[in-house]
């Protein structure tokens, strides 16, 4: 999420089920290790976090509050990629073409 689109979409934090969160990220953004909660997974790089009610706990109405140390797993998607354009298409929103792309 980074820009007017997202804002105004927030689909790929908004109605997802987990957030991956590795050991780098943590090095990254500290407040992850703090979100761990119980039922939580372990994989062998790191762990969820499971987003209650499908909304990332770090999502607000100004967007993502840790945008700058954001885990690379959302760092990783793309407007107008698969991940953008299922999570849209969720939503009944337009499906972005990555030409369209204004990052
Ligand atoms: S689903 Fe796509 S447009 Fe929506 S917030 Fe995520 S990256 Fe942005
Ligand atoms: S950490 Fe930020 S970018 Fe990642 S899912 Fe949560 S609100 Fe979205």
């Amino acid at each position: 999420m980074s820009d007017r689109t997202c804002l105004d979409c927030r689909g790929c934090c908004d109605g997802k089920w987990h957030v991956h969160v590795s050991p780098k990220d943590i090095l990254r953004e500290p407040a992850l290790a703090g979100m761990r909660q119980p039922g939580t997974r372990d994989l062998g790089d790191g762990y969820l976090i499971i987003a209650e009610n499908r909304i990332c706990p770090f999502l607000t109405w100004a967007g993502c509050s840790i945008y700058d140390t954001r885990p690379d797993g959302c760092r990783a998607v793309v407007q107008g990629d698969s991940t953008c354009n299922e999570s849209r298409g969720r939503l009944g929103l337009e499906l972005i073409q990555i030409g369209d792309s204004v990052l």
